[in-house]
């Protein structure tokens, strides 16, 4: 399983796990580290955006 980087976005990117027990990322495109709590507020926070778009456009009326 490949994860994604939250920083550069780039799904060709290699995401590597920090193995010094602290759980960090890094990133070997952007070469930006990230925890795995920045990870799940990331997640958290483009949930509720695209939750709410989701309701947005499933309300939006089609003919
Ligand atoms: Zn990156």
């Amino acid at each position: 399983m490949n994860a994604v980087c939250i920083k550069c976005w780039n799904p060709e990117a290699v995401v590597k796990m920090h193995l010094d027990g602290s759980g960090d990322f890094e990133c070997a495109e952007c070469e930006e580290t990230f925890s795995c709590a920045e990870v799940k507020d990331c997640l958290k926070a483009m949930q509720e955006r695209w939750g709410k778009l989701m309701k947005w456009v499933e309300a939006y009326p089609k003919d």
